[in-house]
């Protein structure tokens, strides 16, 4: 199995992350536990980075919060130089609480609350990614009343599909996201923008699904958007600043993936660009990109404690985890696979085929069918890699399990950025119907 960033395995023969035994992390926070590989986020991040910078192209890397949002990780965020989406109030919030520059925050979503625009507008957020028309009048009603001016981009599905799982497929035309570039939204949201005395159209905005491995679909994307800034800027006299293409690069979740470097993606993006800029004689706009997975996903794996052990004689061997679907629900959801290893018999060779279930009541909760593992017993550890986006942040309470702790780890040392949440928590916004009888 090839590892992610610092993760090796140690003379103990134990899983390391950050220069850390996990056995350890386990001892000392408990499991199940999220640990994130901070060296690998910073890696991350300066390579998409750099790749622009390198090719002397004006742009804003923007981290999708909803991979992994928390105080912590839009701090690191930030060191790292990265803008921030959010996609609710309460990634706003959390982004605003980090202290992250609220210029360089990003506002998506296709339905936005008054509530939600209202303090956004309030706070001086960098820009409004626009969905719809309901919200282009909504947000002009709103920045008259609070007179103020705001930056926006206008989203739009551009038809692609990129070749992915169903539900995580955004870009094509039916979808609940975005104005139609082909069907005449986009233009008509084009005139009312521009018409509009508090809003400032920088320019386009499209994301076109996740977990994507070629560069096919970008540059579709791309080509379409930049024909359609020839016609406005004909037509309209209107001329896009900004042209961001969202995010969706796919990582290595299991040998069966094979992604390519970020940098490719960054360079061919730009490549098309320039071409179709020069094509029309259209200014370079600065080009904007979003990876939430391809930030995070990697860097985080997950440790679980091995429990109950069942034989269905003859058929399969599950072995239970202290987690499951609440700490990680991308399997029952997507049927998303992952691969796992005993992070405590890590040089041990695979003798027998499993399947790793979780403990909630629902028999779709299996985090991985047929792994291949050294024999395991009851508290063995096992560590599920590549959980780092969609992971902690789709985490929830069904069976009122409470949601695991995340640890960074870096050069030998442990930082808990998120706590456990405790039994007292599972009850925190219940109202009793009457005055506790007994414990
Ligand atoms: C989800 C999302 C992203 C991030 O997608 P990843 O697959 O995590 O990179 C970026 N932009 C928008 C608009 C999204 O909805």
């Amino acid at each position: 199995m090839q590892f992610h960033g610092t993760a090796k395995v140690n003379r103990l023969g134990h899983l390391e992350i950050g220069g850390i035994d996990t056995v350890k992390l386990a001892e000392e926070f408990g499991t199940p536990l999220y640990v994130y590989d901070v060296a690998l986020i910073r890696e991350r991040a300066q390579s998409f980075r750099t790749t622009f910078d390198t090719l002397g192209v004006k742009a804003q890397v923007a981290y999708a919060s909803k991979a992994f949002s928390a105080v912590a990780m839009v701090q690191l965020a930030e060191e790292e130089g990265l803008s921030l989406d959010v996609v609710s109030g309460g990634e706003l919030h959390t982004a605003l609480a980090a202290g992250f520059p609220p210029e360089k925050i990003h506002f998506h979503g296709n339905n936005k609350s008054i509530e939600e625009i209202n303090l956004a507008i309030e706070k001086g957020i960098g820009c409004f990614v626009v969905d719809n028309f309901y919200e282009l009048e909504l947000l002009e009603e709103l920045c008259a009343a609070q007179g103020k001016k705001v930056s926006i981009l206008l989203r739009v599905t551009p038809g692609i599909e990129a070749h992915t799982h169903d539900y995580i497929l955004t870009g094509q035309e039916d979808s609940k996201f975005g104005f139609g570039l082909e069907n005449g939204q986009a233009d008509s949201a084009i005139a009312t923008a521009l018409k509009s005395g508090h809003i400032d159209l920088l320019g386009i905005h499209c994301h076109i699904g996740s977990q994507i491995f070629e560069t096919t679909g970008f540059l579709l994307a791309a080509k379409k958007i930049m024909a359609k800034l020839n016609d406005w800027k004909a037509a309209k006299k209107f001329e896009a600043r900004v042209l961001n293409l969202g995010g969706g690069f796919g990582i290595r979740y299991t040998s069966e993936d094979d992604p390519i470097p970020a940098s490719q993606y960054v360079e061919e993006i730009i490549a098309e660009v320039k071409n179709q800029a020069e094509a029309y004689g259209l200014k370079m706009p600065e080009i904007w990109i979003e990876p939430g997975r391809s930030m995070v996903g990697d860097a985080g794996t997950t440790l679980y404690k091995i429990g109950s052990r069942k034989e269905v004689p003859n058929v399969r061997q599950y072995v239970a985890v202290d987690g499951g679907m609440s700490d990680n629900i991308r399997p029952a959801l997507y049927q998303a696979k992952y691969e796992a290893i005993l992070a405590n018999k890590a040089l041990e060779q695979p003798e027998e085929t499993v399947s790793i279930a979780g403990k909630c009541c629902e028999s779709g909760d299996m985090l991985i069918w047929d792994l291949p593992l050294p024999k395991s017993s009851s508290n063995d550890l096992l560590a599920v890699f590549c959980t780092g986006a969609y992971g902690y942040s789709m985490a929830n309470n069904y069976n009122r399990i409470p949601r695991p702790p995340v640890v960074f780890v870096e050069n030998g040392e442990a930082r808990l950025v998120v706590k456990r949440e405790s039994f007292e928590d599972m009850i925190r916004l219940d109202l009793p119907l009457k005055e506790k009888v007994r414990n």
